[in-house]
């Protein structure tokens, strides 16, 4: 038993394929995963989806625990507040102070807010799975629900809503939802399909003010319009939990940076980042290191973290391949399946190949040089997966 100690910070999916990693890859020291919230690692994706509909709860949506982390350390419910590097040290809110050999870096994301004037009661984001039973709670039958932001989250929001019988409106500064991976056509198909069950798009508008006293009664659009409603949801990005990082000389200026073995770029301590809060360079995007919030990454970012790590405890050199992982998403509103492979946003031109807009749909995407760098398909799941082996096999020969 080696006695060395990693401590991982974030008990999400992230840290907890990194400990798994860890174990894989031969270190038998002390794993510690110290967690903000009082639940161990649950899959966020049906916290828009099924779990807001039917109010699914931690026991359905716990991962499945490894007999390899069965003697990982849990700390829960007490958030990291400071990192020292130099002492090799994690502080937590409740003043305990943990000593590590190893850090992995789990800590993800979190809703971002917009400075809206006015009551906050009625306010809701959706991150955790405490946020969706409240959210629940909080969406009646025939009642209005306003969701600002149009990406994934908010669009999901919109369809689970609009099935548990709310009168939706969706309020948006894009032309189009979803529009950053889709782009406009397949985007205004998306909004079609919303309308068809009767969502309400606001969109090239913001909300400048909640209305109400204590509790929000309405919103007012920034062309004047007011929407009564009790239930306003956030839904326009987020902001990486990197605060606690601080004073360590770190890149945190987009989550944190790391190189292709998932090493936090900037101190000779072992320390390795994962899932939404790393920002890594990977082969299919070469022009720059990226941060990607798609749930395949805290996987593949964990077992290479786990790796390197594991090496590193053991004074080995971490292994020197390229990280070589596919981006791959999906989205499932109302009865439309959205799925998705390699980089589709901020591609700069695309084609639809297979099917129309209004029904099961393919579009690719390319680089200005037309090379494909993603690929979206609505209802056509088994159709996409030549695309997935196609993507695999470039990863193959260029890592
Ligand atoms: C509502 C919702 C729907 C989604 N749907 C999809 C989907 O359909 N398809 C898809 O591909 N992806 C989806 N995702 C994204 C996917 O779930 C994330 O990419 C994934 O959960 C990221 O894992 P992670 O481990 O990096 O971060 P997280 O799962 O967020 O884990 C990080 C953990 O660290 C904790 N933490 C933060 N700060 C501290 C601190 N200072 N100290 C201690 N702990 C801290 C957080 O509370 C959290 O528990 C969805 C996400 C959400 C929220």
């Amino acid at each position: 038993m080696n006695d060395k100690r990693v401590v991982i910070v974030g008990a999400g999916l992230g840290g907890l394929r990194a400990a798994e990693s860890l174990r894989a890859n031969g270190f038998t020291g002390t794993i510690t995963i110290v967690g903000d919230e009082q639940l161990q690692p649950y899959n966020r994706p049906p916290l828009s989806k099924d779990a807001l509909k039917s109010g699914l709860g931690h026991d359905d949506l716990k991962f499945r625990q490894r007999d390899s982390v069965a003697d990982v350390e849990w700390v829960l419910g007490e958030p990291a507040t400071a990192l020292d590097l130099d002492h090799r040290t994690v502080s937590l809110a409740d003043g305990k102070v943990i000593n590590f050999d190893g850090l992995v870096i789990a800590t993800g994301i979190r809703p971002r807010l917009l400075p809206i004037p006015g009551p906050t009661q009625g306010l809701f984001t959706l991150r955790t799975l405490k946020d969706a039973h409240a959210l629940k709670e909080a969406i009646h039958p025939n009642e209005n629900i306003v969701i600002i932001g149009s990406g994934f989250i908010g669009c999901e929001v919109a369809a689970t809503a609009t099935l548990l019988g709310a009168k939706v409106h969706v309020v948006s500064l894009d032309p189009e939802p979803m529009i950053m991976p889709m782009g406009k056509d397949l985007g205004a198909s998306m909004r079609q399909r919303h309308e068809s069950k009767g969502v309400v798009f606001h969109l090239g508008r913001t909300v400048s003010s909640f209305n109400g006293t204590d509790h929000i009664t309405s919103v007012t659009l920034d062309n004047g319009e007011v929407i009564p409603t009790t239930v306003v949801v956030e839904a326009i990005g987020s902001v990486t939990n990197v605060e606690w990082l601080d004073g360590n000389g770190l890149d945190l200026s987009n989550g944190v940076l790391v190189d292709h073995t998932m090493r936090v770029v900037g101190t000779d301590v072992p320390v390795v980042a994962v899932g939404d809060i790393a920002r890594h360079p990977g082969v299919l995007y070469p022009e720059a290191p990226r941060r990607i919030e798609h749930w395949n990454m805290p996987t593949e970012t964990g077992k290479r973290a786990g790796a390197t790590l594991a090496a590193l405890m053991n004074d080995q050199e971490p292994a020197p391949d390229s990280f070589a992982a596919l981006p791959a998403f999906w989205s499932d509103q109302f009865d439309f399946q959205v799925q998705s492979y390699g980089l589709p946003g901020g591609a700069d031109h695309y084609k639809i190949v297979s099917g129309d807009y209004s029904g099961p749909c393919i579009v690719e995407y390319f680089d200005s040089d037309g090379t494909l760098c993603g690929v979206i398909g609505i209802d056509t799941v088994k159709e996409l997966m030549p695309y997935r082996k196609q993507f695999m096999e470039r990863l193959a020969q260029s890592s």
